[in-house]
């Protein structure tokens, strides 16, 4: 037996469970899935790279976490349930210790939702790279898409916005955030390493709302597309912008660039009838998550996002905005 097959059995095999009549977990050359009558599968892919998508210095047990957790955001943003996971592995070399962590990180989320992981694959590469696909699945025809907004409709985020990359700063350039409380600081690097994938909001949002997204490149990228998607416009309030102490503190002194363009934040932002507002607060506040009316959708013109503050247009420039994050 080579030392692959050893790794695989000891530190992934553990995260497989018993699979259903006729399904197939690890161990074969490919696993078997079903889907419950009536129901579509959902897919989703998700790569995570050393010092592009977690600093070097992220630990192991929080990578694994987040590995799982960015892909059933995305589940979460189609109003799926999660049903099932696999995963790639390239590293550099096999240390126990890490494996050990990573595992426990995955496990840790996996075992809330009751998901196994159901095969994958096990490389040896100059840099880490993770590769995690997730399955899940919901009633045919019911998936929310980018592309249902509707003039008219209510902009509602969950969560607060801008934590992602305030915790990137915390890890990689303290001295820029040096200014906010160190306990709102530590809320925020939470959130950028071990961040609450919105699941049971999504499929809750399933009967709610006309589109979803789920906020990871920055709002400002992210509303972007279901602009594009939808034929329309978006005008963003920013005072009614959801923020934590850290994220007030950051804005105060440096303005909302920065919330509005970092990602890392894996809330769902969404758009709902204006009749359903109240119906999806009350929804949500009894899921135990907090959802915000951030804007509106208007008329197409540009299919872009508008800014607003207490009302009033506000030229992108004022916010000193850069592009949402882009790899090439
Ligand atoms: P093959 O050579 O047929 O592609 P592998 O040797 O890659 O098979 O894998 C053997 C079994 O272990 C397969 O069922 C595969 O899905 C599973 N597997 C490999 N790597 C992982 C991993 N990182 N996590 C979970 N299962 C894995
Ligand atoms: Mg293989």
């Amino acid at each position: 037996m080579s030392y692959e097959f050893e790794l695989i059995d000891h530190y992934f095999k553990p995260l497989s469970r018993p699979t259903a009549q006729g399904d197939l977990g690890i161990g074969d050359d490919g696993a078997l899935i079903s889907v419950p009558d009536g129901h579509q599968s959902v897919i989703v892919t998700d790569t995570m790279v050393e010092s592009v998508h977690y600093p070097a210095s992220t630990s192991p047990r929080a990578i694994g976490w987040k590995l799982l957790a960015v892909n059933l955001s995305d589940l979460a943003a189609m109003g799926a349930v999660p049903q099932c996971y696999s995963l790639a592995v390239s590293l550099p070399e096999a240390r126990s210790d890490w494996l050990k962590a990573f595992s426990a990180g995955l496990g840790d989320l996996a075992g809330r939702y009751q998901i196994p992981l159901i095969g994958g694959d096990t490389t040896k590469s100059r840099q880490t790279v993770l590769t995690l696909s997730a399955v899940g699945h919901l009633p045919k025809g019911t998936a929310m898409r980018r592309s249902g907004a509707q003039e008219g409709d209510v902009v509602m985020m969950s969560g607060t916005l801008g934590d992602g990359g305030i915790g990137l700063k915390a890890v990689l350039a303290p001295e820029e955030v040096e200014f906010i409380d160190p306990d709102a600081l530590e809320i925020a690097v939470t959130k950028l390493n071990q961040p609450e994938p919105r699941v049971s909001l999504g499929v809750a949002l399933r009967e709610l709302a006309t589109s979803a997204i789920d906020v990871s490149d920055g709002l400002l990228a992210d509303l972007g597309h279901v602009c594009q998607a939808s034929n329309v416009s978006v005008a963003l309030e920013l005072s009614a912008l959801p923020l934590s102490e850290a994220g007030r503190a950051w804005v105060a002194k440096k303005g909302y660039a920065l919330p509005l363009t970092a990602g890392d934040d894996y809330e769902l932002c969404f758009t709902v009838p204006k009749a359903c507002v109240n119906k999806v607060q009350e929804v949500a506040q009894n899921l135990g998550t907090t959802v915000y009316a951030i804007g509106e959708v208007v008329e197409p013109i540009e299919k872009k996002v508008i800014l607003k503050r207490n009302g009033k247009a506000v030229a992108m420039e004022e916010v000193a905005l850069q592009p949402g994050y882009r790899h090439f």
